[in-house]
């Protein structure tokens, strides 16, 4: 069965078309820089790969182009838009609505547009992805995925905010994010101890970033809150602040909500620290000696071994700690920073391990580590399939 995987952001479509049960991709691509007169198309199968640059003006006109590449009769690799059973959306706001993957229909699709108030840079290109492909592939059935669904087993005591409770009736908590990420890494690491028991804390490190506490499989804590902008430090988002500095920046300082805004989410983190907001351009800059590039790795590890410590103390202990995205995959140099000086709790970096990339599951602990240490590529548009097509296949848990 082929599904076709649409990840909709604001200015662009991630999209991979993958057979199920056997995970086979047909075709992987991404329409970038949408509404701009340089739209990246990039479109890659088993036997073509290419690289377009042209202006795209919406989304429905980059999901049309995506739909004709499929399509195409020495491009492409479905005759007929009837072939792809399912479109799978990826929706990164569900509230309260949704703890779990749903079919769409007229009243899922106005509960997702209710909840633009709570994601306003996501939900609404979600929708309009969803919108396009139900225009586009007609005869699929629509499914949206929810990266928030994971967390909903997060207890009241950890996700309510010490405000009065009118505010939590009124929806105001913690939901969480990148759950996809979380669901999947966990689930594999999880099939790796092979225990009936498990505590783990989940890294996920990209852009943005986030870290879970992952009990028995089931998300009991997170570092994203009421939006995803708080918690770890994240390549221009500054994570935890104290929110006095927000009454301070436009009381004393002159500045409009709006810049604030702009602010901690677009100019703070990595990037305020140091100019840079790719972390490969600033290891290179620390190695150099750069004395900005070198703080802020430190500040960077130092946050996330805090989140560490508080997710053991409130699991009551930990088997595995799971890196994954971007840095947390890639950057061996940051994940022996946040290993160091946590003997105590049992986590003990193998150094040589960690240097070494490997496939799949790879563990980076010594042999005496009673705590495993993971390093585990995410696969969200893997995990968006598998949801989708357990849920049309009556399977879904
Ligand atoms: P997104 O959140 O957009 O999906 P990714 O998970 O792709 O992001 O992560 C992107 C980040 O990964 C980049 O900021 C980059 O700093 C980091 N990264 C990628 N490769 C490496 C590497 N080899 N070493 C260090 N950091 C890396």
């Amino acid at each position: 069965m082929k599904i076709l995987i649409i990840n909709s952001g604001s200015s662009s479509i991630k999209y991979q078309l993958m057979e199920m049960p056997s995970q086979q991709i047909r075709c992987t691509g991404i329409v970038e820089r949408i509404g701009y007169s340089d739209t990246i198309f990039k479109y890659r199968t088993d036997f073509v790969e290419l690289l377009e640059t042209e202006p795209i003006k919406n989304h429905k006109v980059g999901l049309q182009k995506i739909a004709d590449y499929l399509l195409n009769p020495k491009k492409g690799v479905i005759k007929d838009s009837k072939e792809i059973k399912i479109v799978a959306h990826r929706v990164v706001h569900g509230g309260n609505t949704f703890s779990r993957t749903a079919r769409i229909t007229s009243e899922v699709k106005n509960k997702i547009q209710q909840l633009c108030a709570l994601a306003p840079l996501h939900n609404p290109a979600n929708l309009e992805g969803i919108l396009m492909a139900e225009h586009i592939f007609s005869s699929a059935k629509q499914v949206a995925v929810f990266d928030t669904a994971f967390h909903q087993t997060i207890s009241t005591k950890a996700k309510k905010y010490a405000i009065p409770n009118e505010f939590f009736e009124k929806g105001i908590q913690v939901y969480g994010f990148h759950g996809i990420s979380h669901d999947y890494v966990s689930k594999k690491a999880i099939a790796f101890l092979k225990q009936s028991e498990s505590k783990i804390i989940t890294l996920h490190l990209g852009n943005g970033c986030s870290v879970t506490a992952v009990q028995n499989g089931q998300s009991i804590d997170h570092s994203m809150g009421f939006t995803p902008s708080n918690g770890l430090i994240m390549g221009t988002r500054s994570g935890d602040v104290d929110h006095g500095l927000i009454f301070y920046l436009v009381n004393s300082l002159g500045y409009s909500l709006e810049d604030v805004n702009t602010l901690l989410l677009k100019k703070s983190g990595m990037l305020g620290l140091t100019g840079h907001g790719d972390l490969r351009d600033i290891q290179r800059e620390a190695e150099k000696g750069n004395k900005d590039c070198q703080l802020a790795m430190q500040m960077n590890a130092y946050r996330i071994k805090k989140y560490i410590g508080s997710y053991v103390a409130a699991m009551n202990g930990l088997d595995a700690l799971v890196f994954t995205a971007g840095i947390g995959e890639n950057s061996n140099v940051l994940r022996a920073m946040v290993c160091e000086g946590m003997e105590y709790m049992g986590i003990r970096l193998d150094k040589s391990k960690n240097r070494n990339k490997s496939d799949g599951v790879w563990e980076i602990n010594t042999s005496d580590s009673s705590v495993k240490i993971l390093v585990i590529p995410t696969n969200e548009e893997l995990e968006i399939a598998r949801q989708a097509h357990a849920l049309l296949n009556g399977s879904h848990n």
